[in-house]
């Protein structure tokens, strides 16, 4: 069926997610004139952050271009990650840094974990958060190895409850030969991205949260010891500007622009499968991501019913249509059992690659930052909101390990990715290359 009609009647080009929370600017709050911080972009780490300097007793906006929850946040494929991706760059490598270091980052993602899980039960969120564990399928045996080799500090400085699944037992994961068994990760997580947005955004209206949609912020100067931040529906004068933006920073902060490669993601949701098929492909219901260069991440909906699968079809924004038909074949490369199965949604969404593979937060210029979730950034952007807003406030007991003045760029990059296109062609090809060389 990779050619055929793969299109449910009901397909639709959006997000499964937003079936249950659509992003919509409500009734527009005004843009107030004065506030003590001024957050730029409404997501994930935008509203935690003004969640926390809430609870400091720090006035704060969240200016916000779109309608609330339009970025990544309601989009994205909803696994959570207690620490396992930290260091993976586009590629899938991760980046060389010394053991002690290794340790502070997974250790400092591991606390991500549990201030998401946190304040979902403080905010009642319900997203249905499940704590079932991932299993990351090994591409070649020399994958699985690398993956053993990670298993200690995983666990030691993540106490990620990971363990590796020989080729022999993955049919216990899922019902597919793909892979050369994998590593499972028991301290991950799945939610619905959407509804944990909306829930956050309600713990936000719950505590009188200045939050501005269709407030595009066009321009931010200093104003004295201050900063003037001029958005499409007025200005606001403000003590500290938190930069937000992720995958979506823009020329108003070139410098951070530059350090910053937005790589797109796509996902498709299925029809209902029927029990006993959907109850068969991943039978303890885990995350799914695999080591490839080119990796798809794919999980049951919350109601078990459908496949959400997701993965760069291409690199860069693409036609929903097109990008359907890419993750269908990816899919049924995975599971045959689906090729007859039809995709209702289709979509995409912008992550935030940095160069040295690392989320960061920090100071530019003056402005604060917390961005470069490197495509997993459900618990660590929030963590990193929540961070610089204990930071701003001046509660942080202990500097974050993500905050420093090393933030990478490189001098031939200006924030525009032409390459990427080339770059997901050469991964491609090294996938294939490493599979028949394995
Ligand atoms: C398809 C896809 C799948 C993903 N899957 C996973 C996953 O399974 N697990 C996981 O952990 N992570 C995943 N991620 C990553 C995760 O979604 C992001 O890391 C997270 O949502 C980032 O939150 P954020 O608040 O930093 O950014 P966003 O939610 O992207 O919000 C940034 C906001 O800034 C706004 N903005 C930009 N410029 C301006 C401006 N000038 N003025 C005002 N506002 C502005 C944008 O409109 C946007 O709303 C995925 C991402 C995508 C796209």
């Amino acid at each position: 069926m990779r050619n055929a009609d793969i299109f449910h009647p009901d397909f639709t080009p959006s997000p499964y997610w937003w079936e249950a929370y659509r992003p919509a600017a409500g009734d527009l709050a005004p843009v107030p004139r004065e506030a003590r911080v001024a957050i730029v972009g409404g997501g994930y780490a935008g509203l935690a952050a003004a969640l926390e300097f809430s609870r400091h007793g720090v006035e704060a906006v969240v200016l916000e271009q779109g309608a609330l929850g339009v970025g990544a946040s309601t989009r994205n494929g909803g696994s959570v990650s207690g620490g396992v991706n930290v260091g993976k760059s586009f590629s899938g490598r991760a980046t060389e840094v010394d053991a002690e270091r290794t340790h502070r980052l997974l250790s400092d993602a591991s606390d991500a974990f549990a201030l998401i899980e946190r304040l979902i039960a403080e905010e009642a969120i319900e997203c249905f958060w499940q704590k079932r564990g991932r299993f990351v399928g090994a591409w070649t045996p020399a994958h699985y190895a690398y993956q053993e080799k990670r298993l200690g500090s995983l666990n030691d400085a993540a106490q990620s409850g990971a363990l590796m699944v020989p080729r022999e037992r993955q049919r216990e994961e899922i019902a597919s030969d793909y892979y050369y068994g994998g590593m499972v990760v028991e301290r991950s997580a799945s939610l619905h991205p959407a509804l944990y947005y909306k829930g956050l955004l309600e713990a936000c209206r719950r505590r009188d949260i200045a939050i501005c949609a269709e407030a595009s912020v066009l321009k931010i100067t200093a104003n004295g010891s201050g900063w003037r931040v001029a958005t499409s529906r007025g200005t606001v004068i403000a003590g500290d500007v938190v930069i937000a933006t992720n995958g979506y920073t823009g020329a108003v902060t070139p410098a951070l622009r530059r350090r910053i490669v937005p790589i797109a993601s796509h996902i498709i949701a299925t029809e209902p499968l029927p029990p006993d098929v959907a109850g068969s492909l991943i039978p303890k219901r885990r995350s799914i991501s695999d080591t490839k260069r080119v990796l798809c991440y794919y999980r049951l909906s919350p109601d078990g019913t459908r496949v959400v699968f997701g993965g760069r079809a291409r690199f860069t924004p693409a036609d929903p249509l097109l990008c359907a038909r890419v993750l269908h074949g990816y899919m049924t490369d995975r599971f045959p059992q689906l090729k007859g199965v039809r995709v209702t949604h289709s979509w995409t969404g912008n992550t935030a690659f940095t160069l040295d593979a690392l989320p960061h937060m920090g100071e530019e210029g003056g402005l604060h930052y917390c961005l470069g979730c490197n495509g997993s950034g459900i618990a660590m952007m929030t963590y990193l909101g929540t961070q610089t807003a204990r930071k701003i406030a001046r509660v942080a007991n202990a500097p974050c390990v993500f905050d420093g003045p090393e933030f990478p760029g490189h001098p031939l990059y200006t924030g525009n990715p032409w390459f990427l296109p080339l770059v997901g062609g050469w991964y491609r090809m090294r996938d294939r290359l490493d599979r028949i060389l394995a």
